[in-house]
């Protein structure tokens, strides 16, 4: 299963919260659903509206999640002699994108 997460809109008519389902303290932009089969070792699954700055700490727990995956993996290839530079570079890539925001 690869780690997933989903950001859509919604209309502010429907059922949607007055406030942010993971702060609880300012109002939902997004509707959101993650998926992580790996998050701290343990499989997460979350869904509901959130605002801006818990969506970006969303988007934050699925790269610390995917580049461990990935951190492990390139572990797994150097330890079998593989040239891992590039998929280093990936990685390393991941990790700067969402450090930038
Ligand atoms: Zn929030």
């Amino acid at each position: 299963m690869h780690n997933s997460l989903y950001f859509t809109t919604f209309d502010p008519l429907c059922d949607a919260p007055e406030v942010c389902g993971l702060c609880g303290t300012r109002p939902p932009v997004f509707h959101f659903e993650l998926n992580s089969d790996k998050y701290q070792k343990e499989a997460l699954s979350r869904k509901g509206f959130c605002c801006e700055i818990c969506a970006t700490r969303l988007l934050k727990v699925l790269e610390r999640t995917e580049s461990q995956e990935w951190a492990e993996e390139e572990a797994a290839l150097a330890a079998d002699d593989f040239d891992t530079a590039e998929f280093h570079q990936r990685l390393e890539s991941l990790r700067t994108l969402v450090r930038s925001k």
